[in-house]
C-alpha cells in the first residue's frame, strides 16, 4: 500500500479582516518528505505553518495529520501540537532556564515523563544538535547558532511527526547560520518529515526533495529543486530567483 500522507492540506484560505492572506492552498507531504517554501515576505508562509500547528484557524479549507482532520471541530489541539514540532526564527527560549531544561520541561509537562528520563532524553537531543556540553548553559550564554540548535533538540525531544521551521536561520549573523543548517541537513537524514521556510536556497537545493513557491497567498509553482532551481517554469519564479544574489 502507498504511503499516506504525513499532512495534507486541502483548499486552505486565511482572511485577517478584509486581507485574504491565503487563498486557496492544497499540497501534502509524504513520510520523510523536506518541503523547502519559499517566496517574498508576506506571502503567507508563517500564517500557513501557523494554520498547520493550529495557532491560526482557517477562514476555509482543512488540514490533516497523520489521516486525522486536524481542522475539524472537537479536535485535541494539545495533542496535535505534541505531534508538530515548531522551530522559530527568535528561538522562543526560556531564559530562566538552561539548556538541557529548556528541552526537558516539554518533555515533563506535556509528555508526563519522569524528570530523571526527560534529562537523560533532552541530553540524547543535546548530544544530537552537538549541544552536550552546553547543556547547563542558560540562552543569555550561548550564541544565536546555539540557541538554535537548542530550539531543535527542544522539537525533537516531543517525537514530533513532522517539524515546522519558519525561518530558522534569519536572525543569525551569517557565520553562525552553517552550524544551524548542517544539524538539521541531519535530522532530515535521520528521516524526520520536514517542512521549512527559508531563503537558504544552498540549502534548499542539497536537502529538499521539493521546493513550494508561493506568492500572494497561492502555491505558483512546487517542483524538485534540480528542475526548480534548474528552469523555473513561471516568470514570478524566475523573478524571484534573480532577486536573491
Ligand atoms: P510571510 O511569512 O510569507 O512573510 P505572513 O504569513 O507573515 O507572510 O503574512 C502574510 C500577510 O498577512 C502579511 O500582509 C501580514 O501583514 C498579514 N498578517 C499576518 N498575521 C496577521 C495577523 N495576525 N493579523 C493581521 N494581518 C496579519
Ligand atoms: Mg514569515
Amino acid at each position: 500500500m502507498a504511503d499516506q500522507p504525513i499532512i495534507r492540506i486541502d483548499n486552505l484560505h486565511k482572511t485577517f479582516g478584509q486581507l485574504e492572506v491565503i487563498k486557496g492552498v492544497s499540497f501534502d507531504v509524504m513520510p520523510s518528505e523536506v518541503v523547502v517554501l519559499i517566496g517574498p515576505s508576506g506571502t503567507g508562509k508563517s500564517t500557513l505553518l501557523n494554520c498547520i500547528n493550529l495557532l491560526i484557524k482557517p477562514s476555509k479549507g482543512s488540514i490533516w495529520l497523520d489521516k486525522k482532520e486536524i481542522t475539524a471541530p472537537g479536535t485535541d489541539q494539545d495533542k496535535v501540537r505534541q505531534r508538530i514540532g515548531m522551530v522559530f526564527q527568535e528561538f522562543n527560549l526560556f531564559n530562566h532556564l538552561n539548556a538541557l531544561e529548556n528541552v526537558s520541561i516539554g518533555m515533563c509537562r506535556v509528555l508526563g515523563m519522569a524528570k530523571q528520563d526527560a534529562r537523560q532524553k533532552a541530553m540524547r537531543e543535546l548530544l544530537r544538535v552537538g549541544m552536550a556540553e552546553h547543556a547547563d548553559k542558560y540562552p543569555s550564554q550561548l550564541s544565536g547558532g546555539q540557541k538554535q540548535r537548542v530550539g531543535i533538540a527542544r522539537a525533537l525531544g516531543m517525537d514530533p511527526h513532522v517539524i515546522l521551521f519558519d525561518e530558522p536561520t534569519s536572525a543569525l549573523d551569517p557565520e553562525l547560520t552553517g552550524e544551524v543548517l548542517s544539524v538539521m541537513k541531519k535530522v532530515a537524514a535521520d528521516g524526520m518529515t520536514m517542512v521549512v521556510v527559508s531563503h537558504e536556497m544552498g540549502f534548499a537545493k542539497e536537502v529538499a526533495d521539493r521546493i513550494i513557491f508561493m506568492e500572494g497567498g497561492h502555491i505558483v509553482e512546487q517542483a524538485p529543486p534540480g528542475d526548480f532551481f534548474a528552469k523555473p517554469q513561471t516568470d514570478r519564479a524566475r523573478q524571484f530567483l534573480s532577486m536573491l544574489n
